[in-house]
């Protein structure tokens, strides 16, 4: 089926007991057992069935199967928020003392994340690698590196990755690849063709795609061999003592990483998604592939606009045949949509940027990206000051840099509104 289908109908069955069509809502934190034979087969894992909202939601299982199904992988596991996706993900993979190379062009909350709490509180160690060059993260792999971190589309950047060259690096070096594909969505591309073991998600963005719901998920690719790389990652590799040495490897062969996120990730550390927020994200995913090509058409028009524009120093925006990023927008994401994530710079500098922020009208001043909405942030004072001054560079937070993402309204009143802020 082709993704425009599998966007509605993937996970989308009628209700077995009332035949509810629409997606239907289990507001209930615990599923009644048949037996206690039934009970304990939940508990022990020889059954597949519902036990308590922490661990499975058929709500979020829905969800869970037709991210899935959209990302060409064998399975996905729900979380409260992107970010506690990445904490999932990791606690899978990383052991204490392990070390791991992220891309430095990622989200602003990422960094800090990797940067500050899972080095202080888990002892995740990691170096920052510029993927403008794929080999750079070759050269920061180290004994004890067990993965490999980097975005498909850079928030804010909107930087393409070369997924196929990193890839090759992480199955060289025997460690999955882990690709945060928010800003892309899996309309646009699916990292699993180029060579991706785990995909990461922020659903609060264009999945769920109206500003409404928080969300995140870890889509296990099932693509990366555990078994043979068991010394390294024995949490899936190895017997695991709370569920009488079962080995996910083995036991869960076709989606060890889901089961492992599920029974013990999402088990031990809690951050499970609401079922009220899967079902937003549901509703928002039927219409994924049509909002994702209008995304796409608007933020060309208003990017076409800007980088005419005399008060504007430069646009990123790798839909435009002149960004740099052109060529891997073209082989990576579908038509060479570039989604509508971008940065612009004013050739005023900081104040300039600031007063575009405070002049638009229709533009909202938020925190957010992949909303109907167009949203616009000064990146250096917000999403990103707490970094450093060279990882804000790095990471693209320029001071006369602005971030919008470009909504779903007519492109003639975002170019006026911006030709207004930026004249005003
Ligand atoms: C927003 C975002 C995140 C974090 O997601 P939350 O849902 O805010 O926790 C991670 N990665 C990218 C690319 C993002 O844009």
């Amino acid at each position: 089926m082709k993704f425009e289908t599998l966007s509605i109908h993937a996970g989308g069955a009628p209700c077995n007991d009332t035949g509810a069509r629409g997606a239907t809502i289990y507001q209930s934190a615990s599923f009644a057992f048949k037996n206690t034979k039934h009970a304990a087969n939940l508990f022990s894992l020889k059954d597949s069935g519902f036990i308590y909202s922490r661990i499975t939601n058929p709500t979020v299982a829905a969800l869970e199967e037709k991210l899935a199904r959209l990302e060409k992988s064998v399975g996905a596991t729900c979380t409260a928020s992107g970010l506690a996706a990445n904490l999932l993900a990791f606690s899978a993979v990383m052991n204490t003392g392990d070390h791991f190379v992220s891309s430095c062009k990622i989200y602003g909350g990422t960094t800090s994340q990797f940067r500050d709490t899972f080095q202080r509180s888990f002892g995740w160690n990691l170096s920052f690698a510029d993927p403008t060059d794929p080999e750079n993260f070759r050269k920061a792999l180290t004994e004890k590196t067990k993965l490999i971190f980097a975005e498909s589309i850079s928030n804010p950047e909107g930087v393409v990755l070369d997924i196929e060259a990193v890839a090759k690096i992480a199955a060289e070096a025997g460690i999955p690849l882990v690709i945060d594909n928010t800003v892309a969505t899996p309309y646009l591309c699916n990292p699993i063709d180029y060579g991706a073991n785990i995909v990461t998600h922020s659903t609060t963005k264009y999945l769920s795609g109206h500003g409404q719901a928080m969300g995140g998920a870890v889509v296990d690719c099932g693509t990366f061999d555990w078994k043979s790389h068991a010394d390294k990652f024995p949490a899936i590799g190895k017997e695991d003592p709370s569920y009488h040495d079962t080995t996910f490897a083995e036991t869960f062969a076709d989606m060890p990483l889901a089961m492992h996120n599920h029974a013990v990730g999402l088990r031990d550390l809690g951050m499970n998604q609401q079922a009220m927020n899967a079902y937003l994200t549901i509703l928002g995913m039927e219409t994924l592939p049509l909002r994702m090509v209008r995304h796409a058409e608007n933020a060309l028009k208003v990017a076409e606009h800007l980088d005419s524009h005399p008060h504007v120093a430069w646009v990123n925006y790798a839909g435009l045949a002149t960004n740099p990023g052109h060529r891997l927008a073209q082989k990576y994401l579908r038509d060479g949509m570039a989604s509508s994530l971008f940065t612009f710079g004013l050739k005023g500098g900081y104040d300039a940027a600031v007063k575009v922020v405070e002049g638009v009208r229709i533009f909202s001043h938020v925190a957010n990206i992949g909303d109907t909405r167009s949203l616009i942030i000064h990146p250096a004072s917000t999403t990103h000051s707490e970094l450093h001054e060279d990882q804000k560079a790095k990471a693209g937070a320029l001071p006369e840099a602005l971030r919008i993402s470009v909504g779903l309204e007519h492109s003639d009143d975002l170019i006026a509104d911006l030709e207004q802020a930026l004249s005003g």
